[in-house]
């Protein structure tokens, strides 16, 4: 059942969801999956695209940002748009998600799932976790922060996260509380693309892309730390849509990060990732 519906930014809401009083068996960083079928409301719109498409809509998979120490499990969801002459498809279900779920719906979630997550191991391999996110991909990284945080008191933990604007940062107010919290284990950055505000722009709000610039200045030693990188990747429609005009799909936030670290020198096997394609 929704329990509580916070409005993050405009686009974004987390779902606080109250499941019952059963222990919650998942790991930071999992996701769970919503299938779109379940909702009367969307039952016209889901025929209609699987009748363009000419194939069933499947389950959508939604990061949890909650921790599993905490009591309630929580998703944080952003409304895709339909750009015209960009997108195929109207977007089917975060519209649902973001702007038309109240407290007291209920839903059905499937999961848990996700290979993005600490190994048990972590401490024995670094002692600095190094989160990349762009727009919701903050959603599993922030999970595995406040988990880490609460268990893993070695490990210290840097947070570069790209966004458009300063209205457009999920967790913003998290992110400043956990910072000032946790001084010595925690230093966030973020960097804003379209900000025009040039008074927001300091140590700790950077202007324009993630480049290999300010990834070399978080990462001093590039084979120390472990990288958790989330965000938009190339999709599989992506890679369809270039196939048929006989081009090759644009790097996306993943992409070009990918090649940033490797770059300065960080070796893939200490890159994690996980694509929002
Ligand atoms: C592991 C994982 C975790 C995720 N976690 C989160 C999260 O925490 N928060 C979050 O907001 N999102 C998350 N996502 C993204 C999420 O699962 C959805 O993809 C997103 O919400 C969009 O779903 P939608 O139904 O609104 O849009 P969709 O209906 O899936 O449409 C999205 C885009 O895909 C295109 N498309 C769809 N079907 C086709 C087709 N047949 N051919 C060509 N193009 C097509 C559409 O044109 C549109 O541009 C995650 C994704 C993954 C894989």
């Amino acid at each position: 059942m929704v329990a509580d519906v916070i409005v993050e930014t405009a686009d974004t809401s987390t779902l606080v969801l109250f499941t019952g009083n059963d222990r919650l068996d998942y790991r930071a960083g999992h996701f769970l999956t919503i299938d779109p079928h379940q909702f009367e409301a969307l039952d016209r719109f889901t025929s209609f695209l699987e009748y363009l498409k000419g194939r069933p809509e499947p389950p959508r998979a939604y990061s949890m940002c909650s921790a599993p120490h905490e009591r309630y499990l929580a998703v944080t969801v952003k409304e895709e748009r339909f750009v015209p002459k960009v997108t195929k498809y109207p977007p089917l279900l975060s519209p649902l998600l973001v702007k038309r779920t109240v407290r007291g719906m209920r839903l059905v979630v499937t999961g848990f799932t996700g290979p993005y997550t600490l190994p048990p191991d972590i401490t024995s391999k670094t002692d600095h976790i190094v989160h990349v996110c762009a727009g919701s991909g903050s959603v599993p990284n922030v999970s595995i922060l406040k988990y880490a945080l609460e268990n893993h008191p070695t490990l210290r933990h840097t947070f570069v996260y790209s966004n458009k604007t300063w209205d457009d940062v999920i967790f913003r107010d998290l992110l400043t509380e956990l910072a000032a919290r946790h001084p010595d284990r925690l230093k966030v950055v973020h960097t804003l693309t379209r900000e025009d505000n040039e008074s927001l722009f300091g140590p700790s709000v950077r202007k324009g892309r993630l480049d290999d610039k300010l990834l070399r200045e978080m990462i001093p030693d590039p084979t120390a730390p472990i990288v958790y990188l989330c965000g938009p990747g190339i999709s599989k429609w992506d890679r369809e849509a270039a196939r048929e005009s006989g081009t090759e799909p644009q790097p996306r936030f993943i992409e070009s990060v990918l090649t940033n670290l490797r770059a300065i020198g960080v070796p893939d096997g200490r890159i994690k990732r996980e694509s929002y394609g």
